[in-house]
């Protein structure tokens, strides 16, 4: 298992599928957009 393959949600930004990496998302564009500090997901 990969979770790092999954596309999570489009960046808000641009719309490039984001990672999922453990608590975050990170968009390959601008870094990591969300985590785990933030109530979203
Ligand atoms: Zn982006």
């Amino acid at each position: 298992m990969d979770e790092g393959q999954r596309a999570g949600r489009p960046c808000p930004r641009c719309g490039t599928p984001m990672y999922h990496r453990h608590c975050k998302y990170v968009c390959p564009n601008h870094g990591v957009i969300y985590d785990c500090a933030d109530t979203f997901y």
